[in-house]
C-alpha cells in the first residue's frame, strides 16, 4: 500500500471519508498527539486498528466525535459534575469514560462495559470528524509501544505502506496524550494524566481521585499497565536531584565512544556543560510539547538519551514524567 500525506481540505477529506465508509484507517491530527481512525461502529474496521499498530487486544479505544455530536446516543449515564468538566474543558485534551450503551463495536472497548469519548479542539480533527460524521475509535497513530507521533512525518514513519492516507495538520501544540477521567463513580478519578490536570478537574468538579495500578490487581485502565513511548535507543532516566550524576555517565560515555544525548529541561540544560542535549524547552506547556518531538529526534541521533527529570512534578509535568518514566523504562 503507498502511503499519502495530504493537507487538509476537500478533496482529502473525501477521500477520508469513503476510506472510513469502507471499513480502512486514516491518521488524522489533534492538539495532542496524531490519530489513527475507524468507524467505531464496524468490528472488523475497529479490529484492522490493533493489527495495524500491534496494539496488545485488551488495550481499549477513544471515540472520537466531533463537538456537535450528542454523546447521548453512546452513552447510559452522564453525571453532573462530568456536564460541568465538558462544559469547562470540551473540546479539549480530556478524555472522559462512561457506562457504554453498547451502540458502538464492542472490540473498541475490548469488552467493557465503559466507553471513552474524546472531542479533540484540533481545528483539522474537527472538520475530519464532521466531515466523517461518524463516532471515530482511534489509538494514537504510532506502531504499539513506540514513541506517540506528533508530526504527519511520525507516523509516516512508523505507518508507511500500512495505511492509505495521513492528514497533516502540522506538529501538535499539547504534545502528550489526553488527560483520560473515569466518569462512572461519585467523583471523577484519573486514569491516566495529561493537560488537563488534577487541579483543574477538582476546581471544576469540586474532588478529584487518581488511580494507580496495585501489585496483584487488574487494571481499571488496561493501557496503563503496557510498557509505552519507548524510543528505539537505550534509554537512562535521572532524578533531577542526581543531574550531576547523569552528566557523569554523559562524559564517561562521550570518552568510551557512545553517542550519548542528554535530554532536559531548558533551565537545566543551561546549568550542565554538556553539548549534545535534547533540550525540552523551558515553561510546562513547551516541556509537554517537546518530549515526544525530542524523543523521535533523540532515537534517530542517538545510541543513548540520558534524561534527566523536571525537578516540578505535580500539575502537566505529572504526565510529563507519566511518560517519561514509561519511556525510559527498560
Ligand atoms: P491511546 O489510544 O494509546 O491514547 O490509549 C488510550 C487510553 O485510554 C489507554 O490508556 C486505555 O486504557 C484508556 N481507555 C480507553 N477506553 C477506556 C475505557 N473504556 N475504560 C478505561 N480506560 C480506557
Ligand atoms: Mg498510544
Amino acid at each position: 500500500m503507498h502511503t499519502r500525506i495530504l493537507q487538509i481540505n476537500e478533496d482529502s477529506l473525501n477521500e477520508s471519508k469513503d476510506i472510513i465508509l469502507n471499513g480502512g484507517a486514516v491518521a488524522f491530527p489533534t492538539e495532542t498527539v496524531y490519530g489513527l481512525g475507524a468507524n467505531a461502529f464496524d468490528g472488523s474496521a475497529v479490529e484492522n486498528i490493533f493489527k495495524i499498530k500491534g496494539r496488545p487486544c485488551d488495550n481499549p479505544l477513544i471515540v472520537h466525535v466531533h463537538n456537535d455530536y450528542d454523546i447521548s446516543n453512546l452513552v447510559s449515564y452522564v453525571p453532573e459534575y462530568a456536564k460541568l468538566l465538558a462544559k469547562a474543558y470540551l473540546p479539549g485534551p480530556l478524555t472522559m469514560v462512561y457506562k457504554s450503551k453498547g451502540k458502538v463495536s464492542p472490540a473498541v472497548s475490548c469488552g467493557l462495559d465503559t466507553l471513552a469519548i474524546r472531542v479533540p479542539s484540533h481545528k483539522g480533527a474537527q472538520e475530519f470528524l464532521k466531515h466523517i460524521g461518524l463516532p471515530v475509535a482511534a489509538p494514537s497513530a504510532n506502531v504499539s509501544k513506540h514513541v506517540s507521533p506528533v508530526t504527519a512525518e511520525h507516523v509516516f514513519s512508523d505507518l508507511n505502506g500500512k495505511i492509505e492516507i495521513i492528514l497533516d495538520g502540522g506538529k501538535c501544540v499539547g504534545g502528550i496524550e489526553s488527560t483520560v477521567v473515569d466518569c462512572t463513580s461519585d467523583i471523577p478519578v484519573i486514569l491516566r494524566s495529561g493537560l488537563i490536570t488534577r487541579e483543574m478537574i477538582a476546581c471544576v468538579a469540586g474532588d478529584c481521585g487518581e488511580y494507580s495500578l496495585k501489585e496483584g490487581e487488574s487494571a481499571r485502565s488496561p493501557g496503563m499497565k503496557y510498557k509505552h513511548y519507548s524510543p528505539l535507543c537505550e534509554t537512562m532516566l535521572f532524578d533531577f536531584c542526581d543531574r550531576k550524576k547523569a552528566e557523569k555517565k554523559y562524559e564517561e560515555c562521550i570518552a568510551a565512544g557512545v553517542n550519548a544525548y542528554i535530554l532536559c529541561d531548558g533551565a537545566t540544560a543551561n546549568s550542565i556543560k554538556a553539548k549534545k542535549i535534547l533540550n525540552l524547552g523551558e515553561s510546562e506547556a513547551e516541556i509537554a510539547s517537546n518530549l515526544y518531538f525530542k524523543l523521535r529526534e533523540g532515537e534517530k541521533k542517538a545510541e543513548l538519551i540520558i534524561a534527566i527529570s523536571p525537578e516540578k512534578q505535580d500539575g502537566v509535568m505529572a504526565g510529563v514524567m507519566n511518560r517519561l518514566t514509561k519511556a525510559c523504562k527498560n
